[in-house]
């Protein structure tokens, strides 16, 4: 199974249960202004972060290094969701009428929120 995940806009935490912010999650995180794109492209949305492929369990697992996704700072993703989309993105070039907007990924399948753990 092909999905992306990617990083989008939300409103202040506090009042945010999990339930909700999977309907509640906004856009894709994009504080430069750019078309969606290709993770490893100059035109993307910061929180375009490419497919992952999934097991036949359904299960991933992933590691993802980027430049465009600080945690701290102007444009930290502290706090943000983490959406995981049914279909392939088309990462920009698909030529569908959502492929600069959200790569023509279909559904939102799965959610979380980012934030840092404390060691134990
Ligand atoms: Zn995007």
């Amino acid at each position: 199974m092909d999905s992306i995940y990617t990083l989008l806009e939300i409103p202040p935490m506090a009042a945010i249960q999990l339930f909700s912010l999977f309907f509640l999650a906004g856009p894709h995180f994009n504080p430069l202004k750019k078309d969606h794109g290709d993770p490893l492209g100059q035109e993307r949305h910061a929180g375009d972060l490419g497919n992952i492929v999934a097991g036949p369990d359904g299960i991933a697992v992933v590691s993802i290094m980027d430049t465009q996704i600080p945690l701290s700072g102007q444009h930290s993703i502290l706090g943000r969701a983490v959406v995981v989309h049914a279909d392939p993105d088309d990462l920009g070039r698909g030529g569908h009428e959502l492929s600069k907007t959200t790569g023509n990924a279909g559904a939102r399948i799965g959610c979380g929120i980012i934030g840092l753990q404390s060691s134990v």
